[in-house]
Parts: C-alpha cells; structure tokens; sequence
C-alpha cells in the first residue's frame, strides 16, 4: 500500500498566524512528507507493506514504527485544526467536565501536558479502555492508539512544530493552538 500525503482541509496559509506559511511550509511540506516517504521506501517488501497505518503503528517498532506513527500523528494533528473558530460542542464540554471539572481545567492540564513535555513529542486527549478521558504525553512518534486508547486530540510539541514563529517560546504556541482547534472534529471521535 502506498501511502500519501492527505491534503489539508483548509490552505496553507489559512493558519497564520497562529502558524505562519512558512511553518506550514516545513512542517506539513517538508516534515510530513519525509515520514511519508520513509514510510514508503521501508515498507517496501516487509511484512508492513499491505497493511493499513493504524495496523503499522499497533504493531511494528523502530524506524518503521516510527515513521509510521509521525505520519499518523502529523495527519491526525493538521485535519483537528481550523482558521474559523469552532465552538466546543456540549457532547464534548459535559464529557471534559465530567472527567476533569471544568473545561478551563482541563486546558490547563493538556497546557501543561504539552509544555512539560522533555524533549520532542506529543500532547494527547484520549478516551481510555473505560471510556474516560485521558491526557497524556507521549515523546518522539508516542502515539495512544498502541495502549489500546482512542485518541481525540494532539498538540505537536516538537521544535519544528514551533522554532519559526515562536523560537523557543513553547507556551506561546501551545496557547494559541488552542484557539484553531477544530471541535466539533474532537466531538466527533467519541
Ligand atoms: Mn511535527
């Protein structure tokens, strides 16, 4: 199975400026499509090389896994956000109060989440086997689907995700993509 870079559902300016062009740019252009491509080239002749992503990144492990996790993680991550402002629906809003008080805490939890993060990795809302939400930080191509969880939502807290626009100002970033979250998306996954 060949795998491909999905397009975006909005431009790749449309993000600016939470995310610059230029971000875009390298980071849904040029890093994303280098793990595809790995993807792609290591697959070839393994095992991995019919099978489904998902399928890739519950089962294998080193370079193809993680190649395989970055381009579920990067795809999962660029079609939760939107230029327009989406309102949280009440689906979602009594499922977070629910499990972490208020939606205010709850941001406040995957923020830290997402800015103590050591090194390069991802922020996640998952829903747990028991059906709870869950925020959790998974470094380099960490991905919650391997823990059996349903992921809903991810922040990208590697460098790339950030250096051009913010430097070295992670909190920044991560403040902001809080605004271009896609909701109704996240609603969606329950
Ligand atoms: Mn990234």
């Amino acid at each position: 199975m060949k795998h491909s870079l999905p397009d975006l559902p909005y431009s790749i300016d449309a993000l600016a400026p939470v995310m610059s062009k230029e971000t875009m740019e390298y980071h849904y252009g040029k890093h994303f499509q280098t793990y595809i491509d790995n993807l792609n080239k290591m697959v070839e002749g393994s095992p991995y090389e019919d099978m489904e992503i998902d399928e890739i990144v519950r089962t294998a492990s080193g370079a193809i896994y993680n190649n395989a996790a970055q381009a579920w993680n990067h795809g999962f991550f660029f079609s939760t956000l939107s230029p327009e402002p989406v309102e949280m629906p009440e689906t979602l809003k009594e499922r977070i109060v629910k499990d972490f008080g208020s939606v205010a805490e709850f941001k406040a939890a995957m923020t830290k989440a997402a800015t103590t993060l050591f090194g390069s990795g991802w922020a996640w809302l998952s829903e747990d086997k028991d059906g709870k939400l869950v925020i959790s930080q998974e470094s380099n191509a960490g991905n919650p689907i391997t823990k059996g969880h349903k992921p809903l939502l991810t922040i990208d807290v590697w460098e790339h995700a950030y250096y051009i626009d913010y430097r070295n100002v992670r909190a920044a970033f991560v403040e902001n993509v809080f605004g271009i979250v896609n909701w109704e998306k996240v609603a969606g996954r329950l």
